[in-house]
């Protein structure tokens, strides 16, 4: 690993804010650690929806390999969770600002007041102040995101981090746009290697999702 920007892994900090954060998070969370299966299916569906409407206007995006789908896969021997989206994608700069910041200014405060104030910080508020990915921080200790952009001239990156202050964004080969993001559950979470598990999160907080979703071959 290396901080020069011409290397091929590149390390980057996260701002100050980050760890508190995620601490702030996964304490609140433990309670509902199944959050986080709801938050990566929505940030997939957001990622279809922005590809399906940024076609309309801008011909020069580039299309779908196939359908416009959400696709999981499990293994429950190796405990690995992985969620791939046919969406939008990320650039490097966005994976920075989306993935390296607190996306909205206020939110930490305004955490840190609730938690003071000693309420819960339950799954709804997650979602609602815009940090719901990082709630899979709740069930694994390493992230990996492939990603590349629909717009013209993109490249596939990988993004990766144990949520422990930095994150590392190499460039790497991916011929389709979207994302892949993919984990190795903690021991304490392998239940979310388990097929009937994740469908039964799935049927009870991401029952509306306008797009199909794909568990193994079997269309939830
Ligand atoms: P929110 O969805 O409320 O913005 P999140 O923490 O869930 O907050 O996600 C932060 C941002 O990361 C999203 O706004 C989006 O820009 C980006 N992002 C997350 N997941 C994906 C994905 N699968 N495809 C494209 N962008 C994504
Ligand atoms: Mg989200």
């Amino acid at each position: 690993m290396s901080k020069k920007t011409n290397a091929p892994v590149q390390e980057f900090e996260y701002k100050a804010e980050m760890k508190q954060l995620l601490d702030l998070i996964v304490h609140s969370l433990y309670t509902h650690p199944e959050i986080f299966l709801r938050e990566l299916v929505s940030n997939a569906a957001d990622a279809l929806s922005k590809a399906r409407f940024s076609s309309l206007t801008d011909g020069g995006l580039m299309a779908a390999a196939g359908e416009d789908a959400i696709h999981i896969t499990l293994d429950k021997e190796k405990l690995l969770f992985v969620i791939e989206d046919s969406g939008i994608g990320m650039s490097e700069d966005e994976l920075i600002a989306n993935l390296g910041t607190v996306a909205k200014s206020g939110t930490l405060g305004f955490m840190q007041s609730l938690q003071e104030q000693k309420k819960e910080l339950d799954g709804n508020l997650i979602g609602q102040f815009g940090v719901g990915f990082y709630s899979v921080f709740m069930v694994t200790e390493n992230v990996t995101v492939e990603t590349r952009s629909a717009q013209e001239g993109s490249e596939g990156l990988r993004w990766q981090s144990s949520g422990q202050g930095t994150y590392t964004i190499e460039k790497i080969e991916k011929n389709e746009r979207g994302t892949r993001i993919s984990f190795t559950l903690k021991e304490e979470y392998k239940e979310f290697a388990e097929e009937y598990r994740v469908e039964q999160v799935i049927k009870k907080y991401s029952n509306f999702v306008d797009f199909p979703i794909y568990l193994g071959e079997k269309q939830l």
